[in-house]
């Protein structure tokens, strides 16, 4: 099936890099947000980041132009029904998400394939509550998108191989490449991923280490790029913490319990990078751990 026109539900941090890659890619992209503030905010990171792509000269000035042009916002959900592929991408909390797909079914196009971009909520559920199960998958991008190589594609029980293609066929015009999970709670990245963050939450709550050399042991002693507090923070505890449910529930093992330390950061407010306070102080010059 050929993809022209790509809706995106939710305009937080992953969906301006989902917008920003697909509208580089040459999609036509609408991007879909209940709050007018959050499409404000994307379109401004989507141009910083841009920016930087041309001044790192891995994109010319001419094709950021054309990519932002390639891109309009709307808080109108509706007007998201003539999409060829949409991609939600809005909170991780599923009756957040089935709301969306509820009010987005009466107004599809028959061919239009639905996609959600959930980091762990069973893809065969939310695709059997709509009228195209076999038009429905997971499409999971990883943060920060525009820098991340990966792409999950979860199919659901009645994910149909044209779907699967065309998703495909998607990820490869991005340039980007494709992992194939099957649907279970977190898939492949956060099945493995979430466990390692939740033990490292455990680890500073049980007081093994402090934040500064959990994240150091890691990154000195693993290799890691980032350490796992300092990963965590970047997600979004919340985040984080709803994975660690999905896992708990989804595969009834106590080896997954969320740490009630990262429980009680979350009922904070303390979500990490994007509320300014997580496992790490960002409202001053330079982060600085708060335990
Ligand atoms: P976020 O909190 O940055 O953004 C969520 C956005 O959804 C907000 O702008 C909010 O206003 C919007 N929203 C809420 N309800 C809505 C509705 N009814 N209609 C339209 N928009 C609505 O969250 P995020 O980190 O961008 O995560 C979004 C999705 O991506 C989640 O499913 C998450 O699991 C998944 N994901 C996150 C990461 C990550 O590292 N943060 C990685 C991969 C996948």
């Amino acid at each position: 099936m050929d993809i022209r026109k790509v809706g995106v539900v939710g305009a937080g941090q992953m969906g301006n890099g989902i917008a920003h890659v697909m509208a580089l890619a040459g999609y036509d992209v609408l991007l879909n947000d209940i709050s007018a503030e959050a499409l404000d905010k994307a379109m401004a990171t989507i141009r910083r980041n841009l920016e930087r792509q041309v001044s790192g000269g891995r994109i010319t000035a001419e094709e950021m132009a054309a990519t932002l042009g390639r891109i309009t916002t709307t808080q109108d959900l509706p007007a998201l029904g003539g999409c060829d592929l949409i991609i939600e991408s809005a909170t991780e909390r599923e009756e957040i998400k089935q709301k969306i797909f509820d009010a987005l079914l009466p107004h599809l196009a028959p061919h239009t394939i639905l996609t959600s971009n959930t980091s762990s909520i069973s893809i065969t559920r939310l695709a059997s509550r709509t009228d195209r199960p076999e038009k429905f998958m997971g499409f999971h991008f990883m943060n920060p998108v525009p820098v991340m190589q990966l792409v999950e594609l979860i199919r659901g029980i009645a994910t149909d191989r044209e779907t699967f293609d065309t998703c495909l066929a998607v990820v490869e015009r991005l340039g980007k490449t494709a992992a194939s999970a099957e649907d279970f709670p977190a898939f492949i990245v956060n099945r493995i991923l979430m466990p390692m963050i939740n033990e490292a939450v455990y680890t500073l709550y049980e007081g093994v280490g402090n934040v500064r050399s959990i994240d150091q042991s890691l990154k000195l002693g693993a290799n890691h790029p980032m350490g796992p507090l300092e990963l965590a923070d970047f997600i979004g505890l919340d985040t984080c913490l709803a994975i660690m449910n999905v896992l708990h529930d989804g595969l009834a093992d106590t080896k997954y319990r969320p740490c009630p330390l990262l429980t009680k950061y979350v009922e904070a407010g303390w979500l990490g990078r994007k509320t300014g306070r997580g496992f790490y102080d960002y409202r001053g010059e330079a982060p600085v751990p708060t335990r």
